[in-house]
């Protein structure tokens, strides 16, 4: 019987022992994973980033209220208006002027892939969203973008177009917004800008000249691969697609 009794009191210190060791590394390793996330969210309508000193893991959280403030998009006119709204007033034709409409030659066909804004020569324009960062700029109006087409036996091939003067601006969730025919751009490659910052003003630069076309604003939006899309479908997006801008906001620094 004291052998049994002495057996149990062993047995379960060493239980204890084990808890205790167990404990002591699990809570070691919740404390590591605290340590390793970073918070974006937002205050007062500035984005904030909240990450603990010994950051180097990828976990980044981001706040329902910093998704409110920076995943919003409206008009680069700063007047407040939807993709919905600004499509209604400011194209011309829309059999010319949308998303997905014919261009090029029967040799190199392919597919406007901006959507082109008739406001007044000179008008201001601002980012999609609160908050981006400047990933492209270019002050030359003769400047070139390379794109796709697709020659009359169905090869894909590229080609490069003038765009004109150029800004391309990355959001929090991804996307990339591309202003083109700017008759002036304000602002450098890797800045910061928000819904205040006047990036440019539409105007007449690139290949404007030989479509007849009056001065607009041609505004593409870029998924995370590059790819454009309808802006009327922004909703087809995968909110992962946000890793390119935590990429480019180096949040490990
Ligand atoms: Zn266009």
């Amino acid at each position: 019987m004291k052998i049994g009794a002495s057996l149990i009191r062993v047995v379960s210190i060493t239980i204890l022992l084990i808890i205790v060791v167990t404990d002591f590394f699990y809570i070691k390793l919740l404390k590591n994973r605290i340590d390793n996330i970073t918070v974006l969210t937002s205050e007062a309508d500035s984005m904030v980033v909240v990450k603990s000193s010994s950051f180097n893991g990828p976990v980044v959280v981001f706040t329902a209220d910093f998704i409110d403030n920076f995943y919003h998009y409206s008009s680069p006119f700063k007047d407040g208006m939807d993709f919905n709204e600004l499509i209604k007033k400011y194209i011309r034709n829309r059999w010319a002027d949308h998303y997905g409409c014919g261009r090029g030659t029967r040799e190199r066909k392919r597919i406007h892939e901006g959507i082109d804004l008739f406001v007044p020569e000179n008008t201001p324009i601002y980012p999609l969203t609160n908050f981006g960062i400047v990933t492209e700029v270019s002050d030359n109006p003769h400047f070139m973008v390379q794109v796709q087409y697709t020659k009359p036996d169905g090869i894909i091939d590229s080609m490069k177009i003038e765009y004109g003067k150029t800004i391309r601006i990355l959001y929090p969730e991804g996307i990339e917004s591309i202003y083109t025919h700017l008759n002036e751009v304000f602002v450098e490659l890797n800045q910061k800008v928000d819904r205040n910052t006047v990036v440019g003003l539409t105007g007449l630069t690139g290949n404007i000249r030989n479509s007849g076309k009056p001065s607009h604003l041609h505004m593409e939006l870029r998924d995370s691969n590059n790819k454009s899309f309808d802006p009327r479908n922004r909703l087809r997006f995968e909110q992962n697609s946000a890793a390119n801008f935590i990429k480019h906001i180096n949040i490990g620094d």
